[in-house]
């Protein structure tokens, strides 16, 4: 019935002006004209496959100068510059999207290369089309399509779109999605993309230290009196260095005339030099980024006439992020700012990261033309839950409201299957072409697109983890022990995705999305196994999961291995270092014990082995408040009559990790004032030969990166019973911990009773 009244709809408006309607009677001509760029023709092809699908009919495709009555003219050729003859055509950006209304036809054109590409995705987009992924497209069916009024000019908010995941680099991804990135597989045919030489970190590549270091050593960084070629950075107020530098730049160049962009970049590591030229730079500018800068400015002046079109790229990371006070980039020279220590559970603009939204505001002031390397994955798990779902759309609306020019947004960029790729590629690449869209809604339109009836139990796990991360500061190197994974917060998120995937237990390839996208909070899960058992039986939280952690396991691996649908391939890494799920999976070959229930009394006193000076205070601090690694394999929490509250840590001598670590943030505030002697109270079940160590502790410092002093006794030195060993006298900081070790089968294993602080006096 409502296809009959869209029928006669669609012929009462087939003659008038500014509409065009397809319908079985009324079809519809793709038309392309006789000077078409191979960008356009593939545009067109699109044009014309997609709208068939819709329709599912086929659509004829013409060549012809003259425009047939319902038609779509695709590209700038001479018939869409007859029908719109008032565009300033040869003003058009490279990307800019055309989308106007002439009579019976529809003009779809834009800049060349890329700009009619980028006008057909965006016109099937209004017909909703959507490409999820590689392996997942929404194709609306219709049977009546009409269009009238339409006049749409757009470009791009940010030149350079990099949404960096994995799935990305696919050619029709990135094409379809109007990502640019010089990662992905785009051809010329495509409309090619923006083109890098070096990418990042190219001062040793550009000046290499094996054939110039001997000959120019100052060339290099100097520090502490010395030039050094490793680890470091150039002197790049060198003269001759810079005019090396000119010169390696130019033969690359040469070498290959289709590249835009050529990076003279720091390396990845500190050290920039110290020489007295250098140093008076920095000073003079109150930032080291000075010498970076000057470097990247001196290669750009000597490059600009031959090159217009190059531009010289240069980073501001780490020890050169904040920008100088006067030193501005070249119009040539693009600034690449990074947020590597940023926090992602709060959008950038939150207090706790002012320092870098002060470097975003300091730079633009400088350069009309920055770029930003944003992080938006946590890089040593990948598979992890990283909830900073949210602050994408927010922070994308601020790099483009301080005049940000490219966005580079890393992602897991080595292997499918990582926590929410899915979701973060797409969202990102709608972001990138227009930030200031409804992020929201984008990411509500994807859940619905993407996994169907599972959407509104992947929302409320989502909209519950980000509420938990956004009271932490969450930087991109979390582990699965986050504060906000707490045992209820996992449990409940469990619950959701076991949710979701009961929703979609009928349509199998939706359902691989969900448990694909499960596999994320079961990494946490089974990294933390015996942890959170113990704790859904302390909080009697329900345990809603098979009681194997090896069937879990199983079914991990299984999944994550299987082949999936085409465009998918199974996982094979893990985190930035290349760690393979076949290593990880490794750990839970065995099912740990179920943890036993502990009773503890209340016990405050000091061991009798305890020497107090007159007046000096003491904290005394049970086992439990401390954080057990890989419990259940590595430690556990044991009744032990023998211990001060009848109960202990137990390090099984198997292994020889830090598995016991107590925080000192966990220490009343009067700690951090003075010295305190540290004391470990343990017992030991002794090895084969009783002369060996029986086990290592000490304290660790993660402010200074040091170790704070610590002991080794001997199985023979503790004897049987429990015994309190000084670990050290130090003063203490929020980032150190006490931490203990089994001694790798010196022995059977060790139990930790308590940790004791006495005041130095
Ligand atoms: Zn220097």
């Amino acid at each position: 019935m409502q296809c009959c009244v869209a029928l006669f709809l669609a012929v009462c408006h087939q003659s008038s002006a500014g509409v065009v309607t397809y319908s079985k009677s009324s079809p519809l001509v793709i038309v392309t004209q006789p000077s078409a760029s191979l960008q356009e023709k593939l545009a067109a092809k699109e044009l014309a496959a997609w709208l068939e699908k819709i329709v599912s009919q086929p659509i004829k495709q013409i060549q012809t100068t003259v425009a047939p009555h319902n038609s779509i003219v695709v590209g700038q050729g001479t018939l869409a510059r007859q029908l719109l003859p008032k565009l300033n055509w040869e003003n058009l950006d490279d990307e800019e999207v055309v989308i106007q209304s002439v009579g019976s036809s529809v003009v779809i054109a834009g800049g060349r290369p890329r700009g009619t590409i980028y006008a057909v995705n965006r016109f099937l987009n209004r017909q909703g089309v959507r490409w999820w992924t590689p392996w997942a497209t929404t194709v609306p069916h219709k049977s009546v399509l009409q269009w009238k009024g339409l006049s749409i000019r757009e470009t791009p908010t940010f030149e350079a779109r990099d949404p960096f995941w994995f799935h990305a680099f696919d050619r029709d991804w990135a094409r379809r999605n109007n990502s640019n990135s010089m990662h992905s597989r785009l051809t010329e045919e495509d409309g090619g993309k923006i083109t890098y030489e070096g990418f990042v970190h190219t001062y040793y590549p550009l000046v290499p230290t094996s054939k110039y270091f001997s000959v120019h050593p100052e060339w290099y960084s100097e520090i502490n009196g010395k030039r050094t070629g490793e680890n470091a950075q150039l002197c790049t107020t060198n003269p001759a260095l810079r005019d090396f530098v000119v010169d390696q730049v130019r033969s690359l160049l040469e070498k290959n005339p289709s590249v835009r962009i050529v990076s003279v970049s720091q390396n990845d590591c500190y050290n920039p030099c110290q020489c007295e030229k250098c140093r008076a730079l920095y000073q003079a500018e109150g930032s080291e980024s000075a010498g970076v800068l000057s470097l990247a400015n001196y290669v750009a002046e000597k490059i600009e006439k031959d090159y217009p079109k190059v531009a010289i790229d240069t980073l501001a990371y780490q020890w050169s992020r904040h920008a100088p006070k006067s030193m501005k980039p070249r119009p040539n020279v693009i600034v690449r700012l990074c947020s590597i220590e940023c926090g992602f559970s709060k959008p950038l603009t939150d207090p706790s990261n002012s320092t870098f939204m002060k470097d975003v505001v300091d730079w633009s002031r400088l350069t009309k033309r920055l770029y930003v390397w944003n992080y938006v994955t946590d890089f040593p798990n990948y598979m992890q839950p990283f909830p900073n779902w949210f602050v994408i759309g927010p922070n994308e609306r601020f790099f483009a409201d301080n005049g940000v020019k490219g966005l580079f947004e890393q992602g897991a960029y080595q292997s499918y299957g990582s926590s929410m790729a899915e979701l973060h590629a797409w969202v990102q690449a709608q972001l990138l072409w227009n930030p200031h869209q409804d992020d929201r809604e984008l990411i509500r339109e994807f859940l619905k697109g993407y996994y169907g009836k599972a959407a509104p139990h992947i929302e409320t796990y989502m909209n519950l983890l980000a509420n938990k991360a956004s009271k932490t500061q969450m930087g991109i190197w979390v582990g699965p022990d986050a504060k906000f994974f707490d045992a209820k917060t996992i449990l409940m998120c469990e619950k959701y995705w076991q949710e979701a995937e009961k929703a979609v237990s009928k349509e199998p390839e939706v359902l691989w999305r969900v448990r694909i996208g499960h596999l994320a909070l079961r990494y946490v899960i089974l990294s933390r196994w015996v942890q959170l058992r113990r704790d859904a039986q302390q909080y009697g939280l329900k345990w809603e999961l098979p009681e194997s952690r090896k069937v879990v396991a199983d079914d991990w691996i299984k999944l994550a291995k299987s082949p999936g649908p085409v465009g998918w391939s199974p996982i094979t890494m893990m985190n930035e270092s290349g760690y393979t799920p076949e290593q990880w999976i490794k750990r839970f070959e065995f099912d740990p014990l179920p943890p036993t229930p502990v009773n503890r009394v209340k016990e405050n006193s000091l061991p009798k082995d305890i020497v107090v000076p007159d007046g000096a205070k003491t904290v005394v601090v049970q086992d439990d408040e401390a954080k057990l690694y890989n419990e259940g394999d590595w430690a556990e929490f044991r009744q032990d009559v023998f211990a001060s509250d009848h109960a202990a840590a137990r390090l099984a001598g198997t292994n020889h990790e830090w598995a016991f670590q107590l925080p000192a943030l966990k220490l009343p505030e009067q700690i951090f004032k003075g010295k305190w002697k540290v004391y470990l109270v343990a017992r030991v079940e002794p090895g084969a030969d009783l002369t060996k160590t029986a086990f290592t502790a000490g304290v660790y410092s993660e402010d200074s990166q040091k170790g704070l002093g610590g002991a080794s006794p001997t199985c023979v030195e503790m004897g049987k019973n429990y015994r309190s060993v000084l670990l050290t006298t130090t003063s203490l900081s929020k980032g150190s911990y006490v931490w203990a070790a089994a001694a790798d089968s010196n022995s059977k294993a060790v139990w930790i009773d308590r940790v004791v602080f006495v005041q130095d006096k």
